[in-house]
């Protein structure tokens, strides 16, 4: 029998590469390769109309300009932020010059908690850093309600969140700046990369110089700024795939739903994310393995990896338990009851776009086998 096809969590998008020959033609013929090159001006544009939002900076990655927003916004002492994320939202505070503080999150939507964002303030704290885990969009009027209360910053991690609209319009309007992943993993992405949404145009100017190590012309240098350019083989990327993007989240959709038909009845099984939610991207398929199925999450995604099929376990552990963090009185083991709970059933189910009905069929069936 042929060995079946390994299934990952994700598959990288590509654009056809006969849509993007000729602007790697045009690279190779004028020598320009990085630099606020004509790919990046391109791109930025083509990309500040395909979200709807203004003021968009193009960066390196979205670490990079998770770092840039909040020198920008000269946050420093406390940053609140959610356990439950990838790593990169709070090595950013660290890197930023700021501590991270973890607050819980809400157990329906798995974003931060306002109630819980709010007993976290204390004198030192200038900022909250949340995520749109999985696309999902936070409680922002929630946590606009509590910064405005007590005069903080929101900066919105967004590496999940593209294309993601909240009552018709992009979620990316909140906060004083949310950045965007184009990580390969993403749903849209440049290779490595992502961008910095900030709410007025004198932040953007800002951040471009920022991201361009304080550079404001040959001899004026005010600022401590650091490189954080995209290159014009990644912004090509970028123009080339920005087109198909719409697609792919359709195609995200199909299998968002495939899945829901057949896993949501399942007893101790709850998906996370349901389909035909408006504005949703359907960036990822989490389910939570609950008390009433057979088996364990670990037990499961043992089985699915016997058959080939890497699901993950997106995010265990929690950031608050990493060594780097796991000092820090908010991490400790009697907090955060929600998110320890959520990490310790979470596991994230295959989905790409060209995720065929065949193979998300094998996921499908282990999951359904053990009842
Ligand atoms: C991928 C990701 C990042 C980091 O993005 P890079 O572009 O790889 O630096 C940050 N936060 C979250 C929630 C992510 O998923």
């Amino acid at each position: 029998m042929r060995r079946r096809e390994s299934l990952f969590v994700t598959r990288p998008m590509t654009p056809p590469l006969a849509e993007l020959l000729p602007m790697l033609e045009e690279i190779w013929r004028s020598r320009t390769l990085t630099n606020n090159g004509p790919f990046l001006h391109k791109f930025e544009t083509a990309l500040t109309d395909f979200l709807g939002v203004e003021n968009v900076s193009v960066v390196a990655n979205a670490t990079l300009g998770l770092i840039l927003a909040l020198r920008q916004l000269r946050v420093r002492g406390e940053v609140i932020t959610t356990p439950y994320s990838f790593v990169a939202s709070s090595h950013a505070i660290r890197w930023a010059g700021a501590e991270p503080v973890f607050a819980d999150i809400d157990p329906v939507t798995l974003n931060l908690d306002p109630a819980s964002v709010e007993r976290r303030i204390t004198s030192r704290t200038s900022a909250i850093l949340a995520v749109h885990c999985y696309g999902v969009p936070c409680d922002v009027a929630g946590l606009e309600t509590v910064a405005a209360r007590h005069d903080l910053k929101i900066v919105y991690d967004a590496a999940h969140a593209f294309g993601v609209r909240l009552a018709g319009t992009s979620v990316l309007h909140h906060g004083d700046m949310s950045v965007l992943s184009f990580h390969a993993t993403k749903i849209f992405n440049t290779l490595e990369g992502g961008a910095i949404v900030a709410r007025d145009r004198n932040a953007k100017i800002a951040l471009d110089v920022l991201g361009n190590h304080g550079i404001v012309d040959e001899t004026t240098i005010p600022a401590l700024g650091m490189n954080a350019k995209m290159n014009e083989i990644s912004a090509a990327f970028g123009l080339a795939l920005l087109p198909h993007v719409e697609q792919a989240i359709q195609d995200r959709r199909a299998v968002a739903e495939r899945y829901w038909q057949q896993l949501e009845s399942v007893r101790g099984i709850r998906c996370v994310c349901p389909p035909g939610v408006p504005g949703h991207n359907y960036y990822a398929f989490p389910i939570l393995v609950g008390a009433g199925y057979p088996i364990s999450r670990d037990a499961l995604s043992q089985q699915l990896r016997e058959q080939g099929i890497y699901a993950r376990r997106y995010f265990h552990p929690l950031i608050a338990d990493l060594p780097t963090y796991s000092d820090a009185p908010s991490a400790q083991p009697g907090e955060l009851p929600v998110a320890r709970d959520i990490a310790a059933r979470v596991l994230c189910l295959p989905m790409f776009p060209d995720l065929d009905p065949e193979n998300q069929q094998r996921v499908i069936d282990v999951i359904r086998e053990q009842i």
